[in-house]
């Protein structure tokens, strides 16, 4: 398609670099396509996969604030469709993108009245379920949450052993912590929250 296209263009049918230019191209899509197809042919089956996650909500009144299915005391909580959990969405991602699947937000679209409301765990549960029908156990996950306030210390250790147990692996492969942004931007400013994570899975056989 795109070599139907660049022929009808009469840059390079005018031109005298044309004809270099035009096998150039063609150099190059017959090389892509040649790398597209081995790549399909030779998919590998990784002993390791890493995936990162990332998730930011607003921060408004009225609003619970749910942090790793945890209720976190506090003013305001996270704008959202769902729960607006996001350190569950983050960690949720950064598995499906350690397996190269889909994002939350394509598996989960905010725009079905299904998940209005809906508790975050079932979306990294069905991501858990996912990992194992692919052949992979968690190896470790550490997330990083930006809050400004509230201060979260208090409370990582439930955190910690919820999303452990929602993962169904042991908490010290498990690694919350939580920093503010210095009172810059909108996460240092209390109108949002972030969260950041990366996960390392490990093939079953393996494992
Ligand atoms: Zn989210």
């Amino acid at each position: 398609m795109a070599l139907q296209s660049l022929r009808g263009r009469s840059a390079f049918s005018s031109s005298r670099a044309a004809p270099k230019a035009f096998a150039r191209v063609q150099r190059t899509c017959r090389a892509a396509s040649v790398v597209a197809s081995a790549t399909a042919v030779k998919a590998p089956s990784l002993p390791y996969r890493v995936g990162h996650g990332f998730d930011l909500h607003r921060l408004a009144e009225g609003y619970k604030l749910i942090i790793g299915g945890i209720d976190i005391p506090h003013t305001k909580g996270c704008e959202a469709h769902s729960d607006g959990d996001v350190l569950l969405h983050t960690v949720t991602d950064a598995i499906l993108g350690a397996l190269c699947l889909p994002d939350i937000g394509q598996l989960f679209p905010d725009t079905d009245p299904k998940w209005k409301g809906a508790r975050s765990d079932i979306f990294l549960k069905e991501a858990v379920r996912l990992m194992h029908e692919k052949g992979y156990v968690l190896g470790n996950l550490d997330c990083t949450i930006i809050a400004q306030k509230p201060k979260l210390s208090p409370h990582k250790e439930n955190i910690r052993n919820n999303v452990s147990a929602i993962l169904g692996a042991d908490p010290s492969v498990v690694n919350i912590k939580a920093k503010t942004h210095e009172k810059v931007d909108s996460l240092g400013e209390e109108r949002s929250i972030g969260c950041h994570a990366v996960v390392m899975l490990i093939r079953k056989d393996i494992a």
